[in-house]
């Protein structure tokens, strides 16, 4: 949480700007597409919140919405998506790698990879997180009509 107030500082002058505004936003697959792919899930930016693998800004460097739409919690959400991507990555190499080696399965080698999979996931799936978090959180607390017509987004 402190890493985003000291980008929040470093960023002062771009939150003065006003956000884009827009007439909609697309659908659910759209949103995650967005998400997944590390971009700004109100524009589809890449360049998004993140200026960094690490680092990010408080607001989408192209569009200017805040990520946070005045969610104090928002890195929880952003925990949670962390977290079931990398289960969803383990699960799918332990599938994989089972598959694959059927019946000769390595069990050795296989804890190795599982088990670094486990410590490098979450640092890996860093900014996916949030931006998926974002395309989530912006499915299920649809835009006011004031955060479309780009106002009261990113001032948090
Ligand atoms: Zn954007």
């Amino acid at each position: 949480m402190s890493k985003g107030t000291d980008i929040s500082s470093s960023q002062g002058g771009s939150s003065e700007l006003p956000a884009v505004a827009f007439d909609s936003l697309p659908g659910f697959w759209a949103l995650l597409g967005r998400g997944l792919t590390r971009r700004c899930a109100w524009c589809g930016d890449r360049k998004a919140y993140f200026t960094g693998w690490f680092r990010r800004q408080d607001a989408c460097g192209a569009c200017r919405h805040g990520w946070r739409r005045g969610d104090e919690a928002f890195e929880l959400g952003a925990t949670t998506a962390n977290i079931i991507l990398t289960f969803f990555s383990i699960l799918i190499a332990i599938l994989v790698a089972v598959v694959i080696t059927w019946p000769d399965v390595p069990t050795a080698a296989l804890i190795v990879i599982i088990g670094s999979l486990a410590v490098l996931g979450p640092a890996l799936w860093y900014p996916v997180s949030f931006t998926l978090w974002q395309a989530v959180d912006l499915f299920m607390r649809r835009p006011e009509p004031s955060e479309l017509a780009g106002h009261g987004d990113a001032d948090l």
